[in-house]
């Protein structure tokens, strides 16, 4: 027997009904035992909860895992755990905490065929995809690892000749950490590596749907030298969340809340928060439009549609969600596109490699955008590619044309592979649209005119903008929206800055 079969630790299978014949196998979930956890993490032990909630594969919806069901009791003992630990982590030198934040991106690193199959099982995203995601997570262990010993105050000249101005940057305190599903990993590291680079320790509650990847971290944590009581994971089910929630955004011991999710959730905790008055950075819903100008590149135009509609079949904030294309190009770009999903889109299980396109999330998803679907054909719209959901919550890959701007699909964010093509015919006509929402996470054009790109880049209401490119993130530069698609900035430079308060500090009396 080899040392991995010894290690394999729960072995799940099932077969995907509805799918092609080549398709159907059986899928069984493979991963080093260690990183398999199922306990909740909380200062620095594996703890139970009284019960336990199913971890499911969304493709086949077998049980993956049964994980502790955290309660409020379990919250607070994380949050009293990691108060406790700050009153050192704070202490310990940025260079040490440097060391450990590296040491945890090497281990990740080490594991990443591991936990690129944690997501796969448990959130449906094509292994190539979750792959990437692990290079992606990892990469803000690495960044803010070097971000932790760049950390300068400010000695400000001062009007007084016997007083001098500093400015000494200090880490907030406790951050709850609140994720989604959709990057299980990424997610938790984006804010998790800046918060303990700043000195911050942290308690995690991840998705329902995903908490054996934020489980994995804890043990690479643990393994890494991460002391106890800085990195404390509580998982809990959907029916436990708001009470776990409560906890999280309303502990006085509490500084900081750090959310990814929706807009509505987003709502809701920072209520919550306003009692305490705590520092909150809100990554939340977005509703990207994507321009095609009449002088783009058309075959680049076409790829960037391709990376940004369809990864993780569509359930990304930053995925182009209104397909707005000029006149001149429209019946091109519509024909071209066409026959790249028909060329590139592969339905199927995450872990076949043959995959782009896994399951979305759970039937509610599914049906969401069928919804969609239904109304934009109920107003006009022309069904060009797939249009039908699959059993299960698998979705066919979507082209609609003739679309207009009073359609559902325009109007809110899809969360699935529908591609909805809108005519226009001046530049003002498409910022007006694109600007036309609450929302302004991401944007994307394609344009050859370098004054219109100028334009439209400063134009475009969103936090984010992709010019003549459809694949943005990465830990160098900021990640965050405008209007009600949140508040502050992950990775980058400012990324730390959200777990920093500055204080003030005269130094006066100096006799000049
Ligand atoms: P969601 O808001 O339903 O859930 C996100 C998290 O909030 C989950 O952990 C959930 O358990 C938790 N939650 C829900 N109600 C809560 C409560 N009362 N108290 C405490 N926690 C609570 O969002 P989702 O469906 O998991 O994710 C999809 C949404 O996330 C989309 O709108 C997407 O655009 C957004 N998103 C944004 C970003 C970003 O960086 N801006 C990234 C990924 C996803």
């Amino acid at each position: 027997m080899s040392l991995r079969t010894s290690l394999l630790l729960r072995q799940v299978s099932a077969r995907l009904p509805g799918l092609p014949a080549a398709m159907q196998r059986l899928y069984s979930l493979d991963v080093a035992a260690p990183l398999l956890r199922t306990q909740g993490y909380l200062g620095g032990r594996w703890v139970s909860a009284g019960s336990e909630f199913p971890v499911l594969d969304p493709a086949t919806g077998q049980e993956l895992a049964r994980v502790a069901d955290c309660g409020p009791a379990e919250a607070k003992r994380a949050v009293d755990a990691a108060y406790e630990a700050f009153q050192s982590w704070k202490q310990v030198t940025a260079k040490e905490r440097s060391v450990l934040l590296r040491k945890w991106f090497d281990l990740m690193t080490l594991h990443k065929d591991d936990l690129a199959k944690l997501i796969t099982f448990e959130c449906g995203k094509p292994l190539r995809e979750s792959l990437g995601e692990i290079s992606y997570s990892a990469s803000f262990m690495e960044w803010f690892s070097e971000e932790a010993r760049r950390v300068y105050g400010d000695i400000v000249p001062s009007p007084a000749r016997d007083r001098k101005i500093l400015l000494l940057k200090q880490p907030v305190g406790v951050a709850s950490i609140i994720t989604p599903w959709n990057f299980p990993s990424a997610m938790i590291t984006r804010k998790v590596g800046a918060a303990l680079a700043a000195g911050c320790t942290v308690v995690v509650k991840p998705a329902e749907d995903t908490p054996l990847s934020a489980l994995a971290l804890a043990e690479l944590a643990e393994q890494a030298g991460i002391p106890a009581g800085v990195f404390n994971v509580v998982p809990c089910s959907r029916e436990k969340t708001p009470a776990v929630g409560k906890v999280l955004c309303t502990d006085p011991l509490v500084a900081k809340i750090s959310f990814t999710g929706s807009t509505a959730t987003g709502k809701i905790l920072l209520k919550m928060a306003a009692d305490t008055v705590k520092k909150a950075s809100m990554e939340l819903g977005g509703h990207a439009p994507f321009i095609v100008f009449d002088s783009a590149d058309i075959d680049e135009a076409v790829k960037g549609a391709m990376a940004s509609k369809f990864r993780n079949s569509g359930q990304t904030c930053v995925c182009s969600n209104r397909f707005l294309v000029q006149s001149g190009v429209y019946e091109r770009f519509l024909d071209r596109l066409g026959r790249a999903m028909d060329e590139e889109l592969r339905i199927g299980h995450g872990s076949e490699p043959e995959t782009t396109q896994g399951p979305l999330i759970n039937a509610r998803a599914a049906e969401k955008v069928s919804q969609q679907i239904s109304d934009a054909v109920s107003r006009g719209a022309k069904v060009l590619r797939g249009g039908n959901r699959l059993h299960g919550s698998f979705m066919e890959p979507t082209l609609l044309s003739d679309v207009t701007a009073e359609m559902l699909c325009t109007r809110e964010e899809t969360f699935g592979p529908l591609v909805p093509v809108l005519r226009f015919n001046t530049e003002d006509e498409a910022l007006a649209v694109a600007n036309a929402s609450n929302v302004g996470l991401a944007g994307y054009f394609y344009s050859q005119d370098l004054a219109q790109i100028w334009r439209v880049a400063e134009a475009l209401e969103v936090g984010i903008v992709g010019v003549n490119e459809g694949l943005l993130s990465t830990p160098e530069a900021t990640f965050g929206g405008v209007k009600q698609s949140g508040l502050g900035r992950e990775g980058s430079k400012y990324g730390i800055e959200e777990y920093l308060d500055v204080k003030y500090m005269c130094l006066g009396g100096l006799r000049p």
